[in-house]
């Protein structure tokens, strides 16, 4: 009898050898054996006739074998088999396949899936169909004559199921077929079903054992568009498994937090009064609810843990510093955090400027501060007279000491920032909970009580992370799942928005006299490269020679500035200055650009290479313009062939300013793994799951969660969860810290 836990080695027809095979695969025990699920099915119950076939169209055909040969055309060699059913043929052509001579002979039976097309004599054939020789199950060997009767009956008059083969093309879908089918027949019939009563019959979900057979082996009626989408009962129940799990996990998570003793801070009238004072602008209404959202978040005695998105110019920093009025008028510090130096500055700036009139002290806390000037500020902040403090991400590293901490803002502006920073709090707060506890890292242990607190504990202060980097909702809801989440999904009055173009490199020309005109209008461009140096990619111009080229060659009587990764930071600093006021008029750049530029007169952005970068990035630069009242044009240049991935990426940028449209075509480019950029980004690689495909099934799976965790008889125990969490085998709850759940 197998159990899921018993490692693959030990189904019938798998020794050592495949076994290893298949680990290297992924694939160590039963259960992962059992999901390991057809790509696609062929309907073998109801094959296409022949005589049905129409060209154009994909098909499964089950047909005899009657002539077959290889010829020798003047390119190469073509492997050419013909199939019949009665007087209709069917002509198959496979290119260069010298290996399937003798393969097939007069009179077998055989099935073929691919596209039918006509060839020039308005016949019909498929060109490189996949097939099967039915009946013939030698090919693995071994088999007795009883096993091969079985096999064969595994593989016509029904709805066949087609694996992926691996291992070098040694274990065909056959194989799999043959396999996972014994592991079923051997599998122990009560096996546990860790999903809730209440949420199987919610969702009326098969039982396991029922839905692993029915993905593997398809019931005659089974509607085959649901198979092909893997929209089918069982599908949906093995999927679900695996979102409900995830989700289970974060909405317990999410509690712990929400457990713990935070600040109830008072939205008062001197809080009123003072933001009222600062706004120098009427919020939009987007603002005006995320605010709300943020006020009653810090009214709770829990800790707030928040995600705040909004696209590039969405106005976040004026809601930050309104979440700071409240924190401040109740007597707290808070302390806001961005990602460089350059960027602490610019917000030190507009805090000063606009929270002045509040008369709030605020420091700037940064590592290139003097030593003395650094002692001096941190004992401002430990002695609480420091109200604001703003610094970067350093002030989690070297353990600044608060008096009296009671909200942590992150600003992050590029991508890979808000994943880091919460990986890296995670780790700082250390301690069983997991989850956001950078706040008391940020404080040390020692932050003092607050006197208005009448428990002994330190509270935990509240923590809003803000990021410019839209997430997919998918996303949100898997690797944010234990953040609450407010999204800024409108952009403050007056822009207009960015107008985009995508040109052939022939068209350089015409694009270097617009931006003559636009220079001359008194407006300032930037021209980006993908890379700084020639390197082995030849044909990509290198920003520094191109750089030369422009100055010298293109505009001579204009001003070119550089800017790239890797000068010195007062040579960055100087150039950049030098642009803001202006002197500089057209900036030749590398992507360093990407993150936090702020120069409003700045309306064209000509991107060479376009195709090479990836969208959000591509996102993020052009979100340096459109920044002022002027009209702003982002040109995206390409030579030679563009890929197709990359022709997509242009026509998404030519079609909308929408970030988050943006989000969720890379999130479909690229795939999950890939969006943050690398594949170590801690996101749960899922065995059937698909967060593009599924994303109904995440939500139905978050609201399941949320009730079996809140309702009134909530119905799992937390060692249920455990024990759960524990049979999913975590390779994605360790990355999660979900293991730490129960
Ligand atoms: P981001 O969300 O990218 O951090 P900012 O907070 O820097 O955006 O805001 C971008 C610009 O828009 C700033 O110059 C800011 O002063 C301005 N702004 C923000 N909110 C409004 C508003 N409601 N009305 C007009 N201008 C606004
Ligand atoms: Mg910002």
């Amino acid at each position: 009898m197998l159990e899921l836990s018993t490692p693959v080695q030990y189904v019938k027809g798998i020794g050592p050898r495949l076994a290893e095979i298949l680990r290297a695969k992924g694939l160590e025990t039963v259960d992962d054996l059992l999901h390991y699920l057809p790509f696609r099915y062929e309907d073998r119950l109801n094959p296409r006739s022949v005589a049905e076939l129409r060209a154009g169209e994909m098909a499964t055909v089950v047909a005899e074998v009657r002539n077959s040969g290889l010829f020798k055309t003047r390119r190469m060699p073509i492997f050419q088999l013909t199939v019949g059913q009665g007087r209709n043929r069917l002509k198959c052509l496979w290119f260069n396949a010298t290996y399937l001579q003798g393969k097939f002979q007069p009179g077998q039976m055989i099935a073929l899936y691919g596209k039918v097309e006509e060839d020039r004599d308005g016949q019909l054939q498929i060109i490189q169909p996949q097939f099967e020789v039915l009946g013939d199950i030698n090919e693995e060997g071994g088999a007795d004559e009883a096993e091969k009767k079985t096999a064969a009956s595994l593989e016509i008059g029904r709805i066949v199921p087609i694996y992926e083969s691996t291992g070098q093309g040694k274990l065909t879908p056959r194989w799999f077929r043959r396999i996972i089918r014994s592991a079923l027949e051997n599998l122990n019939p009560d096996l546990p079903d860790a999903i809730p009563a209440a949420v199987r019959a919610h969702l009326s979900l098969l039982s396991p054992r029922e839905a692993l057979w029915r993905v593997h082996w398809p019931e005659a009626g089974e509607s085959f568009g649901d198979l092909q989408s893997s929209r089918t009962a069982a599908h949906i129940r093995l999927i679900f498994d695996e979102l409900f799990f995830i989700e289970l996990g974060l909405e317990l998570k999410r509690r712990e937090q929400k457990a713990q003793t935070g600040i109830a801070f008072q939205i008062n009238d001197a809080a009123r009064q003072a933001i009222k004072k600062i706004l120098p602008f009427h919020p939009t209404a987007a603002q005006k609810r995320v605010l709300k959202e943020i006020a009653t978040d810090m009214q709770t005695p829990y800790p707030m843990r928040r995600l705040l998105q909004g696209d590039v110019g969405s106005g976040k920093t004026i809601v930050a510093f309104e979440a700071a009025i409240i924190a401040i008028e109740n007597g707290y510090q808070v302390a806001f955090m961005a990602p460089t130096e350059i960027l602490a500055q610019q917000h030190y700036f507009s805090a000063r400027r606009i929270l002045e009139k509040a008369g709030y002290r605020i420091v700037l806390l940064t590592g290139s501060l003097e030593q003395d000037r650094k002692r001096d500020i941190r004992r401002h902040i430990a002695q609480g007279n420091a109200q604001l403090v703003i610094g970067t991400h350093a002030l989690i590293q070297d353990r600044v000491e608060f008096e009296k901490l009671g909200l942590v803002i992150v600003d992050e502006q590029h991508r890979f920032g808000v994943m880091q920073r919460l990986k890296l709090m995670r780790k700082e707060g250390g301690g069983e909970q997991g989850g956001v506890r950078s706040a008391r890292a940020v404080s040390g242990q020692s932050q003092t009580v607050s006197p208005q607190s009448s428990s002994t504990q330190s509270a935990e202060p509240d923590v809003l992370v803000m990021t410019a980097t839209p997430i997919p909702r998918t996303l949100a809801l898997t690797l944010y799942g234990d953040l609450d989440l407010s999204v800024l999904d409108e952009l403050p009055p007056g822009r207009t928005p960015v107008i985009t173009r995508a040109l052939p490199d022939e068209r350089a020309a015409e694009v270097w006299d617009f931006v003559r005109r636009e220079v001359a209008a008194k407006h300032q461009v930037y021209v980006v490269y993908p890379v700084i140096e020639e390197n082995e990619e030849r044909e990509l111009k290198a920003a520094e020679q191109m750089y030369r080229q422009l100055r010298e060659k293109i505009f001579p009587s204009l001003h070119v500035g550089l800017l790239h990764g890797r000068l010195d930071p007062d040579a960055k600093e100087r150039i950049m200055r030098e642009f803001q006021r202006g002197e500089i008029e057209i900036l030749v750049a590398t992507t360093v650009i990407e993150v936090g530029v702020d120069v409003p007169n700045a309306t064209v952005m000509v991107i060479e290479h376009a195709d090479r970068f990836g969208l959000a990035q591509l996102h993020q630069l052009r979100g340096r313009i459109g920044r002022g009242a002027a009209k702003s044009f982002c040109v995206l240049m390409h030579g030679g062939k563009v890929s197709e991935e990359g022709q997509r990426r242009l026509d998404a940028m030519v079609r909308t300013n929408d970030g988050f449209q943006i989000a969720e075509l890379d999130l479909e480019l690229r795939g999950p793994g890939d969006f943050f950029g690398t594949k170590q980004a801690g996101i749960p690689s899922f065995r059937v799951a698909n967060l593009i495909r599924d994303r109904e099934l995440l939500e139905a799976a978050k609201h399941e969660a949320a009730f079996v965790v809140a309702g009134p008889n909530a119905e799992i125990s937390r060692e249920e969860v455990a024990r759960a969490l524990k049979a999913m085998r975590g390779r994605w709850a360790s990355s999660y810290g979900l293991a730490e759940v129960g």
